[in-house]
């Protein structure tokens, strides 16, 4: 599998410099920028403007390990715009973050946070480590002082971070606590996703995965399908895959093909998400099922299923694989998973591809409700929960349907020009100062 530090690390996409270097995130984000910005009537130095970050802070984070010596670890927290409410967005433990990683995937949360309807902006962080070769201790002690580098820049008003890959619920405490105690008081809304005992909210975790199976769902009804007889083939099945898995199971989808780092297992008459561990519950529980077949991770991205939900990391549908795809319909479960070039052929082949910036917007829109609990200091249920993102997620995707009929163009364009309508505006209504 690729990883997702760049949108199009395999591609090798012709600039016309006889260049082969992938494309970095931050140059696809501003592509698809600019693809919905020529749909739409907006003021070009608008769209000049959100080409770029409002800042991006890059940090040296010294960790003592547990043997005594110290390491340096590069850290960043790129914000992207924030003309409709605080920065927000997650925060990546992965070996290959860049700062451009960084850049492109804040604007994608911009995008994300507008099409959603939030009051946040866009922003995502990230340290270049890898978190699986750090003990606790020491994962406790670099973001600690990553929180005190960052201290300046974030606040719940100002940036709010969030788990992202390589980070969790534990993350996010420790996040809050080192921003606290410098605070002097106890802040739960400088991040989201943290453990509900701190002010977590009921049900974050699982809404990305939720997120994915409800727009999985709208988009086979839309195209006059039955959900009962739609195959589904999941990649990935941490939290965003698993959760999807079971849900859509729930709902009675056959759910023929999961897969982890390790290797895809596939029945034709469906698996039982309900009784496979995801790989957070128990890493490498997905291979050891037993089940009628076992696949590669890259033979399961071109199983002939109705919906195939790319949910691992980015980078996996290239220009090398976009050929071979044999779903009806791609939604993008992880961020970024389709690179540029593989979403020009699956356009020309007719493949409808829902994007990441609305299938797993469940993630930051239950953040959202975490923000509100925390202002209100008062918890909500998780039904309370589940029905509110249930109506968010439905009010985004009608907006997306009216924009996707209204233009002649790609789902991915028809969720961009919904998301960029409502920034542009605000930058209108707000204007430019000093
Ligand atoms: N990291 C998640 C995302 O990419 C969630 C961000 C958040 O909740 O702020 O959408």
């Amino acid at each position: 599998m690729g990883s997702d530090s760049t949108i199009a690390r395999d591609d090798r996409l012709d600039d016309g410099s006889g260049s082969t270097e992938p494309e970095p995130a931050v140059e696809t984000a501003r592509r698809q920028l600019q693809r919905a910005a020529a749909h739409l009537d907006i003021d070009p130095n608008v769209v000049e403007r959100l080409k770029y970050p409002t800042t991006v802070q890059e940090v040296t984070v010294p960790v003592e390990r547990d043997d005594g010596t110290v390491e340096m670890f590069t850290g960043y927290r790129a914000q992207h715009d924030s003309v409709r409410g605080p920065y927000k967005g997650g925060l990546r433990y992965q070996p290959d973050v860049t700062r451009d990683e960084c850049v492109g995937l804040a604007m994608w949360m911009t995008w994300k946070c507008a099409v959603m309807d939030l009051p946040f902006g866009g922003a995502k962080g990230g340290i270049a480590v890898d978190p699986k070769a750090l003990s606790d201790a020491e994962r406790e002690r670099l973001t600690r002082r990553f929180a005190e580098e960052i201290r300046d820049v974030i606040g719940p008003n100002r940036d709010i971070p969030a788990p992202d890959m390589g980070t969790d619920p534990q993350t996010m405490a420790w996040l809050m606590d080192a921003y606290s105690m410098q605070q002097g008081e106890t802040v739960p809304g400088v991040v989201t996703g943290k453990p509900p005992v701190v002010g977590g909210s009921e049900g974050r975790e699982a809404a990305p995965g939720r997120s994915v199976a409800i727009v999985t769902r709208e988009v086979v009804d839309y195209y006059g399908r039955d959900l009962t007889d739609t195959t589904v083939a999941i990649q990935g099945y941490g939290s965003v895959g698993a959760n999807a898995a079971r849900q859509l199971d729930d709902w009675g989808v056959t759910v023929v093909a999961v897969s982890d780092v390790e290797g895809a297992i596939y029945d034709p008459a469906g698996l039982d998400p309900a009784s496979i561990p995801s790989h957070d519950e128990e890493p490498g529980a997905v291979t050891r099922q037993d089940v009628p077949e076992s696949l590669t991770n890259a033979e399961l991205l071109e199983l002939d299923v109705d919906v195939l939900v790319p949910a691992a990391v980015g980078n996996v549908l290239t220009a090398d694989n976009a050929h071979a795809v044999d779903a009806d319909i791609v939604v993008e479960g992880a961020n970024g998973p389709i690179t540029a070039a593989a979403d020009e052929i699956l356009e020309e082949r007719g493949i409808p591809v829902i994007p990441d910036i609305i299938a797993n917007a469940g993630g930051v829109t239950v953040s959202y409700f975490e923000w509100l609990q925390d202002i209100n200091r008062r918890s909500w249920s998780l039904e309370r929960v589940n029905d509110e993102l249930e109506t968010e997620m439905l009010a985004a995707w009608r907006d997306i349907c009216d924009a996707y009929e209204a233009r002649d163009v790609t789902w991915r364009d028809a969720t961009y020009i919904v998301a960029l309508s409502r920034v542009a505006e605000a930058h209108g209504a707000r204007g430019l100062w000093p």
